[in-house]
């Protein structure tokens, strides 16, 4: 059902939160958008500027990967700055109160942990911006570490360990998903009696299939988008508002 005003939208969520025992939320760049990072599908959205560089690609061209860090190194300032907004804030109430036993996202700018949930109750399934990890061996290193090479040599590092190229510890379009997240998502969207899909366009998949999943195996589904989303027609509520704006009451002291 698709709430048009927001009180009753927010009234109706409530409710549902009250009666949920498990609650698993699971956020897109749309959560984000208030702390200053832009999303992929909007307007001025970072699809609208690059097309972005496939793994094949990064693995196959130094000047791809080149091309990679200058992108991220420009994006830094945005991601540094950054920090947990009301939807951020409102999901770590409820993390505190028990009501949440870990969130699923699709972002990789960290903000979740930002806002008070422990690390491993946090499942990345498209990893994480804030730190570099060697595609071969997966050692990890510090962004500042990164960019000191790229600014001394001109040129994106490769592993100190292996030699194989340095990335961002996040999940490029042709790149394997990450089994363990996968596996954990998986079980918590059957095991959840309530299910928040908050921020996504969900298009971007397999991380699209967990509403679908959680819907499959008994949990009330809502949706919070500002706009439509192709899973609207199985959902229980779609809040179809800003999420800040929906997601703010739920902030605790
Ligand atoms: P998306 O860009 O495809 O969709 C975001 C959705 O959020 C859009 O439908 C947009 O209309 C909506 N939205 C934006 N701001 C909103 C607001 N304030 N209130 C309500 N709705 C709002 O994002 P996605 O589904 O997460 O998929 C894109 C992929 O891009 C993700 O898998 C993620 O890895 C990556 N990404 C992450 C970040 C981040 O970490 N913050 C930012 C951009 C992209």
């Amino acid at each position: 059902m698709i709430v048009s005003d927001l009180r009753s939208g927010v009234e109706q969520l409530g409710d549902m939160i009250a009666a949920a025992s498990t609650i698993i939320p699971f956020t897109g760049a749309g959560i984000s958008t208030e702390c200053g990072i832009p999303d992929f599908r909007s307007p001025g959205g970072l699809w609208t500027r690059n097309r972005p560089i496939p793994f094949d690609e990064f693995v196959a061209s130094r000047d791809a990967r080149d091309e990679a860090w200058r992108r991220r190194f420009a994006m830094e300032p945005i991601f540094a700055a950054a920090r947990p907004g009301r939807g951020h804030r409102a999901l770590a109430s409820l993390y505190k109160a028990g009501k949440i036993p870990a969130i699923v996202t699709q972002n990789i700018d960290n903000l979740h942990q930002l806002s008070g949930f422990a690390a491993e109750h946090v499942v990345e399934l498209h990893g994480n911006t804030t730190y570099a990890r060697c595609i071969g061996c997966g050692k990890s290193f510090d962004l500042g570490w990164v960019k000191h090479i790229f600014e001394a040599t001109g040129g994106a590092p490769d592993c100190t360990a292996c030699d194989r190229p340095v990335k961002t510890a996040t999940i490029s379009f042709g790149q394997a998903m990450p089994e363990d997240a996968m596996h954990r998502a998986t079980e918590l969207a059957r095991h959840c009696d309530l299910f928040l899909a908050i921020g996504s366009s969900l298009v971007v998949w397999p991380a699209a299939g967990f509403p679908l999943l959680a819907k499959n195996c008994g949990a009330r589904l809502v949706i919070i988008n500002n706009e439509p989303t192709e899973q609207d027609d199985i959902a229980d509520l779609v809040i179809r508002h800003d999420i800040g704006e929906t997601l703010g009451p739920f902030v605790g002291n």
